[in-house]
């Protein structure tokens, strides 16, 4: 399954988790996220490789598996851990 990286479009209204961008792994056949799973704002996604800013936490745990989310924490060495 493919990760991807999503940020609000305007950080000025998202949520703490989409203002700073957070991480979505989801099936291929899923259509691509069009609103942050927390605050219903619109985000947009990003290129892999972009610049994204650094953030500790993706989301609230609870919250995104409530919004039906399997929600995956980055460790330092690079691979991720399902929570
Ligand atoms: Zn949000």
């Amino acid at each position: 399954m493919p990760t991807y990286s999503y940020i609000a479009e305007d950080p000025e209204k998202g949520c703490p988790s989409c203002r700073r961008g957070f991480d979505l792994r989801r099936p291929m056949d899923r259509a691509p996220l069009e609103v942050c799973p927390l605050c219903k704002k619109p985000v947009k996604k990003l290129v892999a490789g972009f610049n994204t800013p650094k953030y500790t936490k993706p989301l609230s745990v609870s919250d995104a598996k409530k919004a039906g989310f399997t929600i995956l924490e980055k460790r330092c060495d690079g691979s991720y851990e399902k929570l």
